[in-house]
């Protein structure tokens, strides 16, 4: 049999991200997004190895971008496309693991969507259409939460009444499975161990930050929780704060809790710290050129980061490794520096020069000599869809 092509989805309130993957090779076939969906700038973007191009689709909503996408998709997989997986923020406690899209495993979707309720209808959108537009494939969702469904009890409560855990599901679920399990595993494959014997820190920093504790090839425990508003400094999310925040905010300054979510979500992290940017590397540029607030929202990202990490060790029995990922782990040697400065109890110390090498899609192992093992590992989210759909077709 020759190697299979998937597409994978990704789709948002207003956008598509696609990737054209082939079981066989480690760049994609094809990829790019589908842009302003819904309004008069609607655009199709892609790139085929060094070429791009772009198809400017007034008006075109999710299912005539796909429409539009879909002979180009064949093209370049020359008329073998072999399955869709489909990128689905929440999966809830119904999903530990991707599922093939039918009536059932959509009901459950849209009765899950109350818990992420800016991103399963989007995700549904996508799905929807990609049903109608190619009924005889066989399409599979893979959801961000679904590889946390391994916490123990004691690290997916909060501490507040049962019923509402009960009743409404109010628990920690977690994100970036997708991420935190292809690295987990890429780090143990990089390291001659087994990925199901081997236990890891990861860290994924990306617009979106978590960090993880895998022991394993399980998932013990996440800062991300009933939101990925939880834990980490992000690029415009706050992370943790007070949860009495909400309630100051209202009574002194008469806000409103949609005014309170947009802030914590949308004006804070690095963006709302340095008054400048969401953008680690605008950042650190600023931060060169001294401007304070930029070295004080990477101080904080760093500090809070190794908290974090710190925090996350107790889930382990043993540590084999401590992984950076995502657009800042993947390039931010002074990130990857100062938060492994805050992490002297742990043992932790970088070799600098190798700290500095790893950038730019280069994987590595970047610690002193005699110091546990750090590394950087580039992360993939679409290849491991594309090889949970595969996995899926193989049923
Ligand atoms: P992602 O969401 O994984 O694409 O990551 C986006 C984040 O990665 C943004 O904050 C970028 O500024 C950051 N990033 C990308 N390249 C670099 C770089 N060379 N140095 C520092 N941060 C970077």
């Amino acid at each position: 049999m020759s190697a299979r092509n998937i597409l994978v989805i990704n789709c948002g309130s207003s956008s598509i991200k696609f990737a054209l993957v082939n079981e066989a090779r480690d760049d994609f076939l094809l990829s790019g997004l589908a842009e302003r969906l819904g309004s008069p700038e609607a655009v199709l973007h892609w790139q085929q190895g060094e070429v791009r191009d772009s198809l400017v689709i007034p008006g075109a909503d999710h299912r005539l971008a796909l429409s539009q996408l879909l002979p180009i998709v064949q093209r370049v997989a020359g008329g073998e496309l072999h399955g869709i997986g489909h990128r689905v923020v929440h999966g809830g406690e119904h999903f530990n693991a991707a599922s093939r899209l039918d009536d059932a495993s959509l009901r459950a979707i849209r009765q899950i969507a109350p818990l992420a309720p800016l991103h399963n209808p989007a995700n549904l959108q996508g799905i929807e259409a990609a049903m109608k537009l190619f009924p005889e494939l066989v399409q599979v969702a893979v959801f961000d939460t679904a590889f946390h469904q391994s916490l123990p009890e004691h690290a997916y409560r909060y501490a507040v009444p049962d019923a509402l855990y009960r009743e409404h599901g109010v628990r920690r679920y977690g994100f970036h499975g997708t991420s935190h399990r292809y690295v987990s595993r890429r780090a143990a494959e990089l390291s001659g161990l087994q990925p199901g014997a081997s236990s890891w820190l990861v860290a994924h920093l990306g617009n979106g930050c978590s960090t993880c504790a895998v022991e394993n090839g399980r998932s013990l425990d996440t800062s991300m929780g009933l939101t990925p508003l939880e834990g980490l400094v992000m690029g415009t999310r706050s992370g943790d704060v007070d949860p009495n925040l909400h309630g100051h905010l209202a009574r002194v300054l008469g806000w409103s809790l949609e005014r309170i979510d947009a802030m914590l979500n949308k004006d804070s992290g690095l963006l709302g710290l340095s008054g400048l940017s969401n953008d680690m590397r605008s950042l650190e540029q600023a931060r060169e050129q001294g401007h304070p607030g930029a070295s004080l929202a990477i101080e904080v990202f760093c500090y809070r980061l190794a908290k974090s990490l710190a925090a996350m060790s107790c889930a382990l029995r043993r540590l084999d490794g401590l992984v950076f990922t995502g657009g800042i782990g993947e390039n931010s040697a002074l990130v990857r520096s100062t938060t492994i400065g805050h992490l002297r109890l742990l043992g932790l110390q970088l070799d600098e020069t190798a700290n500095a090498r790893c950038v730019r899609g280069v994987a590595g192992a970047i610690q002193a000599a005699d110091h546990p093992r750090v590394l950087v590992v580039p992360t993939n989210e679409e290849r491991q869809i594309a090889l949970d759909t595969l996995t899926l077709l193989d049923i």
